[in-house]
């Protein structure tokens, strides 16, 4: 690997994006509207209803026939609540009706009360001209029974649900959840909760991992933390067996003797990358007993960017999700940045009134001023720019769920 040329971020996530095609869950279970959030649609929907169901009114007003209007105020023949079915429009009159009220058969039109004259004796005009259709959501408008409604790899979200509860859904075929298989790997990493001995730390990539894999809609396996041991780290990988991708941090440059590529190139095809990426490079995709490994570098910042970056999009992919890549939002850099780097960089930003405003430690060795972050900058290899230029911004927000789930 030494001396070797690094690898571009796109190209290793062209080839991740590859391997996770031909590894899609295939596995598909049915789950109520209310456990649905996170998950990935199995299957193209037809909606099976119009939506909405009848033509009704959008404000609180007066229906008419508009043919009708101009002949002079009209007497009310009847007042309809939203959830009761009216009559037929009784000719030369009109009806009192509310928001989300079915239009009676016969009237073409609603006036907004606000724009409505009541005579002495009850009658009602419009004060403002009228046409037909006015104040009136059509049946099937949103969309009609048999059109397309969401397509199969759409991650659901609160309003997508919505959508699929307005068509009368209470349970949905979702695609099951992959089980991940997490550890970390390292003799500095002290047990949970215990005191440091000298020249130990705590595991922080764990948490992290872990609830960024269950944010993502993945069950995980917690193998715990490590030595750098083969006979440690096979032992722990034991409890791997029937796992969807097994998820390492920790041991895979080195300075730790390659710890986890001794281990794999024991099993087969191990691609060993050093990537163009800041924070990151070394990474590790490889099969396992027959089990998609992937092992993370064991700095915190470089495990948190590199997940997002393309542990993340490999696990939708094998989801089965369509749009797997992070929204990236173009915003207006608040800094020089004149000095190119030699790998594409992910630089912790706060965005203040539109602008990405540096964070001062951009340490891969830290996380603090990750939280205090609103998201990664991306910064091509190569690239320098001034105060001023367009970059693409990647939000934490974004990227801590399972994608676009709204
Ligand atoms: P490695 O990739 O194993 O060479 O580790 C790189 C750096 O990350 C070292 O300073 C490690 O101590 C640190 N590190 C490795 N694993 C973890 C972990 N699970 N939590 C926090 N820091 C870690
Ligand atoms: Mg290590």
């Amino acid at each position: 690997m030494k001396g070797s040329p690094l690898l571009a971020v796109d190209q290793a996530l062209d080839q991740l994006m590859q391997l996770a095609a031909q590894a899609t869950l295939q596995a598909v279970e049915q789950v109520g509207l209310e456990h649905a959030d996170g998950r990935v649609l199995a299957r193209d929907l037809l909606a099976p209803a119009d939506s909405p169901p009848w033509s009704n009114s959008a404000m609180d007003g007066y229906a008419f026939r508009l043919a009708e209007v101009a002949a002079g105020p009209l007497p009310v023949s009847q007042t309809v609540f939203a959830g009761t079915a009216p009559d037929p429009l009784a000719p030369g009159s009109c009806v009192r009706i509310f928001t989300g009220a079915p239009v009676p058969p016969g009237a073409d039109c609603v006036q907004l009360q606000e724009n409505c004259r009541v005579d002495a004796d009850g009658r009602v005009s419009s004060t403002v001209p009228l046409r037909v259709g006015a104040n009136i959501r059509v049946q099937g408008e949103e969309i009609g029974a048999g059109a397309p409604l969401l397509a199969a790899g759409t991650v659901l979200g609160p309003v997508a649900l919505g959508v699929l509860a307005a068509q009368g859904m209470e349970q949905v075929a979702v695609r099951r959840k992959p089980r991940v298989a997490l550890l970390s790997t390292g003799n500095e990493l002290a047990k949970m909760g215990a005191p440091l001995a000298p020249g130990q730390i705590h595991d922080s990539n764990r948490i992290v991992l872990k609830t960024l894999l269950r944010r993502l809609g993945c069950e995980v396996i917690d193998l715990g933390a490590v030595g750098d041991e083969l006979a440690l780290i096979r032992a722990a990988l034991e409890q791997a067996a029937g796992a969807d991708l097994i998820l390492s941090s920790g041991g895979v440059s080195v300075g730790d003797a390659d710890c986890i590529g001794s281990l794999l190139r024991e099993g087969g095809e191990v691609r060993l990358w050093k990537l163009a990426i800041k924070p990151g490079k070394p990474f590790t995709f490889a099969t396992y007993n027959g089990v998609p490994f992937i092992g993370l570098p064991g700095n915190p910042g470089s495990a948190l960017v590199t997940f997002l970056v393309l542990v993340r999009p490999y696990l939708l992919r094998r989801m089965g999700v369509v749009q797997v890549e992070p929204l990236r939002i173009p915003v207006v850099a608040g800094f020089d940045w004149p000095t190119a780097g030699n790998r594409q960089e992910y630089l912790r930003v706060r965005i203040e009134r539109g602008r990405a405003v540096l964070q001062a430690t951009q340490s891969s060795g830290t996380l603090l001023s990750a939280v205090e972050a609103d998201g990664v900058l991306e910064v091509p290899a190569g690239k320098t720019f001034d105060m001023g230029e367009l970059l693409d911004f990647i939000s934490f927000a974004g990227v801590v769920g399972p994608g676009s789930s709204h």
